[in-house]
């Protein structure tokens, strides 16, 4: 399952949520510097114009950054 939103400075990003027994690698969190461990749910976010440059977010800290971003918008 996938959906889109725009939270801000890059642009159009699409998230997909990583569920528990899909999480085979140790990942880097970029909103809390913290790993984020294999087993672990979280999210991807990509953004659609660099696929490329995705990165894997701890599913409160992605929210939390969700948020703040719609605060500095409003
Ligand atoms: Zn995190």
């Amino acid at each position: 399952m996938a959906y889109h939103h725009r939270p801000g400075d890059e642009g159009e990003v699409q998230v997909r949520h990583v569920q528990p027994y899909q999480a085979v690698k140790t990942y880097r969190c970029p909103g809390c510097d913290h790993e984020i461990r294999p087993g672990e749910g979280h999210e991807v976010v990509v953004p659609v114009a660099a696929p490329d440059l995705r990165r894997h977010w701890h599913s409160g800290c992605w929210s939390r950054a969700v948020r703040r971003r719609g605060d500095r918008r409003s």
